[in-house]
């Protein structure tokens, strides 16, 4: 049993290196000019790993994920706008719940768990409602772990005319994204997910003319993206009290991002893990839920065992003693678990974390897989 804390292998808070997490033993004052500048360099080198200096600023907001998604659609949609969102799990529901709570305008259209929304599909709602002013759209689905077709469905937004708003938190930083050859208005992402800070910000990639006409948009004084930034770009400083030791610890996270070898290395280091975990588990007769080919590599889910003596709850259990936390399935249809390929682990990891289902699944007695 082990005594260390254990490894995350879930969607974020994922696990850290300690030197990220040691950037935190700091205390900074909101007004210090160093840590002005932290702010500034992290937002300059996010906006550098997708190539969106000259056309995207980048906003950073206090909170989790979904305080900078709600952010970016209360902001950039006006208030007679209509949003279609593109659903295919549990993520794509939140982004039409949020349009409701907003008060937005929206249509949705949902595909099964495991089948992407594709371009054809995009261009066809298109053609059929004009109303439509803003597309939503999740990069990667991390209810599954599906990978939607992110630069073809631009393209169809483009060509429309229309305007995409993209939620990447789980592949930012990880699968390669590129403003100078894909259109979109705004793309999200958060400080704890494939950059591997710790959770506490997000940020929005925000097109700088959508940003400068969206005065006034906003529903909520603090969620005000427009606000944020011209506050930040007048003073250098936050707008409302900073989350001084995640933007310290997301600086520590980039430049450890860049000596590792940047988006290329990070891509490269989780698809090695994904792919030892499908292996290990294949392996062990455990399926993934996925085909390979619409399988991001940020998590994984697998079918749970057929066999009556599996629980969820005690498999986690034993699993964690073991030293790994795994992740509930989020399928309404069939029972499942999930497995993140992400964070500061890498192979050697993932083959102990099988090695430790192997086993969980021994003393559970767990049979029929
Ligand atoms: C993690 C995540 C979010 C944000 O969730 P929070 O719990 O608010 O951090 C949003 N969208 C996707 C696709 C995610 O993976």
């Amino acid at each position: 049993m082990s005594t260390a804390a254990p490894i995350l292998l879930t969607p974020g808070p994922l696990t850290t290196s300690a030197r990220t997490r040691q950037a935190m033993m700091v205390d900074w004052g909101s007004w210090d000019d160093r840590f002005n500048q932290l702010t500034a360099s992290t937002c300059a080198q996010l906006l550098a790993i997708l190539n969106g200096a000259e056309s995207h600023h980048c906003i950073p907001l206090q909170g989790s994920g979904t305080f900078a998604v709600e952010a970016a659609i209360g902001t950039l949609v006006p208030r007679d706008g209509k949003v279609l969102v593109l659903i295919n799990g549990a993520y794509g529901k939140r982004l039409a719940k949020i349009c409701e709570v907003l008060g937005r305008t929206f249509s949705t259209f949902a595909t099964a768990e495991d089948e992407p929304t594709t371009a054809a599909d995009v261009d066809r709602l298109l053609h059929a409602d004009p109303a439509i002013t803003h597309v939503a759209l999740i990069h990667c689905e991390t209810s599954t772990g599906i990978l939607n077709p992110l630069p073809q469905i631009a393209e169809v937004v483009k060509r429309h005319g229309k305007r995409l708003i993209v939620d990447a938190m789980s592949s930012f930083g990880a699968l390669p994204i590129d403003a100078r050859q894909v259109p979109f208005e705004a793309l999200i992402a958060a400080s704890g997910k494939c950059l591997e800070g710790v959770p506490g910000m997000g940020f929005v990639f925000a097109e700088k003319q959508a940003l400068a006409a969206a005065q006034g948009n906003c529903h909520s004084l603090a969620m005000d993206l427009f606000e944020q930034h011209s506050y930040m770009a007048k003073t250098g400083q936050w707008r409302f009290t900073p989350p001084t030791h995640v933007v310290a610890a997301l600086h520590e996270a980039l430049l450890h991002y860049h000596e590792e070898g940047g988006l290329p290395a990070r891509h490269q280091r989780y698809a090695n893990n994904c792919q030892a975990l499908l292996d290990g588990m294949a392996e062990l007769g455990l399926r993934s839920f996925l085909p390979a080919a619409i399988q991001a590599p940020i998590i994984v889910t697998f079918h749970a065992p057929k066999d009556p003596r599996y629980q969820f709850k005690a498999f986690y259990e034993r699993v964690k003693a073991k030293g790994f936390i795994l992740y509930p399935g989020k399928l309404t249809q069939v029972e499942t678990f999930r497995v993140g390929c992400i964070g500061h682990v890498d192979i050697a990891e993932m083959q102990a974390a099988v090695a430790a289902v192997a086993q969980v699944l021994q003393e559970m007695e767990v049979l029929d897989i």
